[in-house]
């Protein structure tokens, strides 16, 4: 027996509720791979696969945990041997499939990757599937011709996961970064992780006015979309780059294609559920080399199963600083 975060659902009310509950090998789904997990994370869909649902979840009870990191226990498949430590992003694992918020999960041998060499397990959840998809938005502005010296890169939506690890990592690359948060007192916080200037979201978040406003940015992380991202669209530099990582402000984008067409910007579209394999060995061995360690502690919020009903709602709100680490044992 072992322990998991457990969702049920009360089919009378249909409210959900999650606690702390011992269960067995036999409860897990079907895999090849058996990991005994060591640790995961709390991203914006756990916040909602531990509450609601939002429509994520298919059956209950339900283990959330999009995203683990641990050692293989049994192996099925060739690729993966007892004692290999790997990490696990997205396939839906912790929404359709059980997750990482159990002390072991059984899951496909072809959603794992190898632990990369230089990270601990337990760096590589304070990365998780935020900084993973960071470091993808990263590499698509570069595949898109960003180089340093061109001018200041903005991140919005800093202070959470995606947005701590895009800005620590473009500044470790020698960009100038640009943080975009609503949140002032996280400034002294992400100007450690490198930003030099910190943006008000205030100051970002009005509807589109004019299509284009001064050539401001040589590239964009965005995480929040909504207006953000529409008026951001106006203020890139001639050719420059915006990757659309998240909604964290809405799912609409009130903008209009004039950027597009007067500037030649591009709109870059970042999924990290469905990456292909030999890209997600690329974007994890990029993190190993371009993420400093030290920043990235700095990140850590230390967390238990029992702390994730507290944190899911949390998230949810906007209020998670940094990179949430649930040691699951
Ligand atoms: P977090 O909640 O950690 O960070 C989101 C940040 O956005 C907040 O910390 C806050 O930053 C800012 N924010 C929140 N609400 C608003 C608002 N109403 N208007 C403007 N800014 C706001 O989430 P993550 O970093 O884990 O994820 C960010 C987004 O990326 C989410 O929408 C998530 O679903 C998405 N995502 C997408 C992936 C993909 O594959 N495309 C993978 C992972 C995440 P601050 O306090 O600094 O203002």
């Amino acid at each position: 027996m072992f322990n998991a975060l457990l969702v049920r659902k009360d089919d009378e009310s249909g409210k959900t509720s999650a606690a702390v509950e011992q269960i067995s090998l036999d409860d897990l789904p079907h895999g090849e791979v058996t990991v005994a997990v060591e640790y995961s994370t709390v991203n914006y869909k756990d916040g909602l696969c531990i509450g609601p649902g939002g429509g994520l979840v298919r059956n209950y009870p339900h283990v959330p945990g999009i995203d683990f990191a641990g050692t293989v226990e049994t192996s099925e498949d060739g690729r993966y041997q007892p004692g290999d430590e790997v990490v696990l992003t997205g396939w839906r694992v912790g929404e359709a499939h059980w997750g990482g918020y159990a002390q072991k999960a059984r899951v496909k041998a072809d959603w794992l990757v190898p632990l990369p060499q230089g990270l601990t397990t337990r760096q590589a959840m304070a990365v998780g599937t935020a900084g993973f998809t960071a470091m993808l938005a990263v590499m698509a502005l570069e595949d898109h011709g960003l180089k340093t010296g061109h001018g200041p890169v903005l991140v919005t939506g800093a202070a959470g996961g995606v947005g701590s690890v895009a800005t620590a990592i473009l500044a470790q690359l020698g960009h100038e970064v640009a943080a975009v948060t609503g949140r002032p007192e996280t400034e002294s916080y992400l100007r450690d992780l490198g930003a030099s200037k910190i943006v008000p979201r205030a100051e970002i978040n009005e509807t589109v006015k004019r299509p284009l406003e001064g050539e401001t940015w040589a590239g964009c992380v965005d995480a929040v979309g909504g207006a953000m991202l529409a008026r951001v669209l106006g203020q890139m530099k001639y050719g420059a780059s915006v990757a659309a990582v998240g909604l964290a402000g809405g799912a609409a984008l009130p903008a209009t294609v004039i950027p597009f067409l007067l500037r030649g910007v591009n709109l870059l579209g970042i999924d990290s559920v469905m990456q292909p394999y030999d890209n997600r060995v690329r974007a994890w061995q990029r993190i190993a080399q371009d993420l400093p360690m030290e920043k990235l502690d700095a990140m850590i919020q230390p967390a238990t199963l029992e702390d994730l009903p507290g944190l899911g709602a949390d998230i949810l709100k906007g209020q998670v600083k940094g990179r949430v680490v649930v040691d699951v044992n």
